[in-house]
């Protein structure tokens, strides 16, 4: 395990993914909390099982794989099957997030975490790197790389903590507004010899 973990997040369409691979082409290592959280509930694994005991077999697709679309539906407006996926999910998700930083080699690694602080991963962090823009950013470049519109990144991102309180929990900040993205790799490239020197400590 790294001695030093910097958490990556930022909201919905601000550049996490762009900014990990900036700090993956430097060599490090990024674990990601999405993929992990999407391979627990990969075709058979003991989660998915539980999720279609819970939700009925019309959660999974004919594949088996699970309908994801499905179960966002179910649970978006539905606080109590959404705080029983979370219960089922969170220790799990928590569990492999530590296995993959125990593989992580390295001065220090990053955990990449939509909800970084929502779900209290800051936890296990010994510093956090946010990725802010606006939210007229967030919306245009979402809409833009999925399949989602207007309304739909608004809700999600009022699901999300808002933008000052998690400007509010940062220790390190890029801001990611502009479409030159020289600026922000720039930024990554200072940040990276931070966190190195940091780790050293
Ligand atoms: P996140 O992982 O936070 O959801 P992404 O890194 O996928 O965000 O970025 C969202 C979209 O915006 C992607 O299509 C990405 O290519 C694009 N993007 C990222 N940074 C910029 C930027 N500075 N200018 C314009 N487009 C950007």
């Amino acid at each position: 395990m790294a001695n030093y973990i910097v958490g990556l997040t930022g909201g919905i369409g601000s550049g996490k993914t762009t900014i990990s691979r900036f700090f993956e082409q430097l060599g490090v290592t990024v674990v990601d909390a999405d993929i992990i959280a999407r391979e627990v509930v990969a075709k058979g694994k003991p989660a998915l099982e539980k999720i279609a005991q819970h939700f009925g077999k019309e959660i999974l697709l004919e594949n088996g794989e699970l309908n994801r679309a499905l179960l966002r539906e179910k649970i978006f407006h539905d606080a109590q099957e959404k705080a029983w996926l979370n219960q089922l999910m969170h220790p799990i998700i928590r569990q492999d997030i530590l296995a993959a930083l125990t593989q992580c080699s390295g001065d220090y690694c990053i955990l990449s975490a939509p909800l970084l602080f929502e779900n209290k991963l800051n936890e296990i962090t010994n510093r956090n790197l946010v990725i802010d823009v606006s939210p007229a950013s967030q919306i245009a470049r979402t809409t833009k790389r999925d399949s989602v519109n207007q309304q739909q990144v608004e809700a999600i991102i009022a699901s999300q903590i808002s933008r000052e309180q998690r400007l509010s929990l940062a220790d390190d900040i890029i801001e990611n507004e502009s479409a030159d993205l020289s600026q922000a790799k720039q930024q990554v490239v200072q940040l990276n010899a931070k966190y190195q020197n940091l780790a050293a400590k």
